[in-house]
């Protein structure tokens, strides 16, 4: 469903954002915070936000990626096709130094699926395996299950896991505290003789939709297929197991892995008219699970972000540092794309002024995440402040992301992500129905304004951000 309003609806915000904040309360968060040097950006800030929000550029460009390349895992023909396409945009929109950096990505490849309930009933289970997942027999495995709902009771039932299916079955509260189950149930369930394991998709209850993601597989026991259902099946598994059912589930797999193969970081500037060798990173991934369009995992983060460059340039904006958008590969199945960033900018971490990420879907927008030192999060929180009009004024305690975390780990330097309200992002999250309908195209404008305007002023800023004022304010 597309909730798109008419352009002429952004009008107002606009106007909210130049001049007129005077009078205005800042929240909470931004208290105490609008030092005298913030004046200056008052004003570039505004032309920022009026750009990104006077058409719907992102939306249109993100949905012409998710239409004619679709889902993009890595190793796969989308996910070349999307870095060529990638490439060619950023040189359309005049950015600077576009080029790749090669990276060797894994490769998994999903083959027929399927899983059905053949005891005490005939019915299907609807499924995905879990990326890494080995295959079954070619003619499948057939298995009573055991159900656990944590890990202590899975260890508990030990005995009765031998040669049976485990179910995992976890209620979502948050992504943090459940993905665990995901990537470890495996291992752990495999420990204890089990022949495969079905995970409850880590998710919010809904629509009979499945989401896959990562396992992965520890050397203390043997890999065996893993597969998440979905919330309905799993309850309905737990029915029949608590009426007492000896229940009988057949699964079928023919996943599989191949060697890695090459892929690529894609990377555009915008060169510092002063420090060209101080950069300022903004990024997403590009690659994707294999099922829906990865549009809010992540190609939305790709573009709002790159956005930040696409906007300076055609408002003639030149920074006095560079700005670089990296799009990163292979985040959601090994993290080898922002490893190759750190590995090949080694030498030039120590002048990284700032990365940012954006990979948590570009909904309702709230700020930012930072975490570094509080001289920092003070600019960040003023530098938020210019965006009251768009709504994300927030800066959260912390921030980073699992791509630019290699390089930030080794050149300490400050970290942020793009925040946004995450209440509808795990419903669509690794599945088919990530695609771009579900993403606001003035959510998403005014997403691409926060990171265009904190980009903007972290670049323009006279000293490092996170280094202290001294005289220069
Ligand atoms: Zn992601």
């Amino acid at each position: 469903m597309v909730r798109g309003r008419p352009i002429a609806l952004m009008l107002p915000l606009i106007l909210l954002c130049g001049a007129t904040l005077a009078g205005q309360q800042p929240r909470s968060t931004t208290a105490q915070t609008n030092p005298r040097w913030l004046e200056a950006y008052r004003e570039p800030a505004g032309r920022l936000i009026g750009e990104a929000l006077s058409d719907t550029f992102a939306w249109r460009r993100l949905a012409t990626l998710t239409d004619t390349v679709g889902n993009r895992l890595s190793g796969s023909p989308q996910l070349d096709r999307a870095i060529q396409w990638a490439v060619d945009e950023m040189k359309r929109d005049g950015l600077e130094n576009v080029h790749t950096e090669p990276v060797m990505v894994p490769k998994w490849v999903r083959g027929a699926e399927s899983a059905e309930i053949v005891e005490p009933t005939h019915q299907p289970i609807v499924m995905l395996g879990l990326g890494g997942s080995v295959a079954t027999a070619p003619d499948g495995l057939q298995a009573e299950i055991v159900i656990a709902h944590d890990f202590e009771e899975l260890d508990a039932r030990a005995a009765q896991a031998k040669g049976r299916i485990v179910l995992l079955n976890v209620r979502f509260t948050t992504y943090e505290e459940t993905v665990r189950f995901r990537m470890g149930g495996a291992s752990r369930a495999a420990r204890y003789g089990a022949v495969a394991v079905m995970v409850r998709s880590i998710a919010p209850d809904g629509q009979r939709t499945p989401h896959t993601g990562s396992v992965q597989y520890t050397n203390d026991a043997p890999p065996i297929p893993s597969a998440a259902i979905t919330s309905e099946d799993a309850d309905r598994l737990q029915r029949l197991v608590d009426r007492g059912s000896r229940v009988v589930v057949k699964l079928k797999m023919d996943d599989h892995v191949e060697p890695d193969v090459p892929s690529a970081n894609v990377i555009g500037e915008l060169r510092g008219r002063e420090k060209p060798d101080e950069i300022v990173v903004v990024s997403g991934h590009l690659d994707s699970w294999d099922v829906g369009a990865g549009a809010s995992d992540d190609g939305a983060g790709c573009v709002v972000t790159w956005e930040a460059l696409r906007i300076m340039k055609k408002l003639n904006m030149r920074p006095r540092r560079t700005v670089r958008v990296v799009l990163w590969t292979n985040e959601e199945n090994g993290g080898r794309g922002g490893q190759a960033y750190r590995d090949q900018h080694r030498a030039e971490l120590a002048n990284h002024v700032m990365m940012l990420e954006s990979d948590i879907g570009v909904f309702r927008l709230l700020g930012f995440g930072y975490s570094g030192n509080n001289t920092g999060r003070q600019t960040v929180r003023a530098i938020a402040s210019l965006l009251v009009g768009v709504g994300g004024t927030d800066v959260f305690p912390t921030g980073g992301g699992a791509d630019i975390s290699p390089s930030v780990t080794e050149g300490r330097m400050p970290a942020l992500s793009l925040d946004s309200d995450d209440s509808k992002y795990f419903y669509y999250h690794h599945t088919a129905a990530d695609t771009v309908d579900k993403i606001d195209p003035i959510e998403m404008a005014k997403c691409a304004a926060a990171v265009t305007v904190m980009a903007w002023v972290v670049a323009e800023l006279p000293e490092r951000l996170g280094e202290d004022l001294g005289a220069t304010r």
